[in-house]
């Protein structure tokens, strides 16, 4: 999988899964802008790792759920290396609460990161996609889309929502030779499942076939795989990672 004068966004992707993603598109020869909101230490750490092993990158502050962030963002990646090729629409947030408790801020935030925040990238680097000969478009959706998930009705709707603007921006691009594809992860080694006592990681684990959680290496691998010329001659199709879950 050569990435070699590919340019990348991947928003949120100076930690988490985001990271791993970046770290791994620089890997395999992408110029990648590390885009971050609040974490510029870890955005700038990232970017010395990548220039470590010769590769080029980037950190860019800006707030996806805002459009003219979004502008920024993408004027900054064109200043900085002419172009744009693999938008990985990674940036996300959990606001948990049950339906009769959840505010409607809680709602409202999760929609503007997860899902707006999707619109934002796709439409300020539209143009740039479809003109630049090699244009792919990777979002980070969420089994929690695909099956719903209690305590997340704003993350569920806004999951969801990432799986259905794939496929009508998918269906759009497609005559340019611009692929558009979700990935879907299940449950993955993060901040997230560390909280959880030994008592509820086995309880999810019992329900994941392959008996483990992920790991972020292997959304990102596949998410590498998916902006590489390999993954030419998919669009529009939301891939599960999550070994099993939802099956
Ligand atoms: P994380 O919290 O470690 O990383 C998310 C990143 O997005 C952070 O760097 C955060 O600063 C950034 N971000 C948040 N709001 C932003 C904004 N408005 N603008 C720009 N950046 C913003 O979470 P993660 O677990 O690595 O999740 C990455 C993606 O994967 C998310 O979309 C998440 O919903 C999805 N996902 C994660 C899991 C999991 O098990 N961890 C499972 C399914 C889906």
């Amino acid at each position: 999988m050569d990435l070699s004068n590919k340019v990348a966004i991947v928003t949120g992707g100076a930690s988490g899964i985001g990271r791993a993603i970046s770290l791994s598109l620089a890997k395999h020869g992408a110029n990648v802008v590390v885009n971050y909101n609040r974490s510029a230490d870890k955005a700038n750490a990232l970017v010395t790792e990548i220039e470590s092993f010769g590769g080029k990158a980037v950190a860019v502050q800006a707030d996806v759920s805002q459009y003219q962030d979004a502008e920024k963002l993408m004027q900054t990646a064109l200043d900085t290396f002419g172009t744009l090729n693999i938008l990985v629409n990674n940036a996300g947030i959990t606001d948990d609460a049950l339906i009769l408790r959840m505010s409607e801020q809680q709602f409202d935030n999760v929609i503007n990161t997860n899902l707006k925040g999707v619109w934002n990238m796709t439409k300020v680097a539209a143009k740039t996609l479809l003109k630049s000969g090699y244009g792919r478009v990777i979002n980070i959706s969420s089994v929690s889309g695909v099956l719903g998930n209690a305590g997340q009705s704003n993350y569920s709707a806004a999951k969801a929502g990432v799986i259905g603007m794939t496929k009508a921006v998918a269906k759009e691009f497609a005559a340019r030779g611009v692929t558009v594809n979700a990935v879907a992860p299940g449950f993955i080694e993060s901040d997230m499942t560390d909280k959880l006592n030994d008592e509820q990681k086995q309880a999810w684990q019992a329900m994941i076939p392959l008996k483990r959680f992920g790991k972020k290496e292997e959304i990102a691998e596949v998410v590498t795989f998916l902006a590489s010329e390999l993954g030419a001659y998919i669009t529009g199709h939301t891939l599960e990672v999550d070994g099993g879950l939802v099956m």
